[in-house]
């Protein structure tokens, strides 16, 4: 398994644009309809 999304830095437009993946907890971007790590679908949340 690969682990490139170990950096875990505070910033402010990084966390605006990644969203937690609820099945596997991965940074998932925001625009993504499913995780790239476990493939689940993840709801797009507006606002
Ligand atoms: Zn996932």
């Amino acid at each position: 398994m690969l682990s490139i999304f170990k950096r875990r830095e505070r910033d402010d437009l990084f966390d605006r644009s990644f969203r937690p993946c609820a099945g596997c907890g991965a940074d998932v971007y925001v625009l993504a309809e499913d995780c790239k790590d476990c493939g689940s679908a993840l709801e797009l949340r507006a606002g």
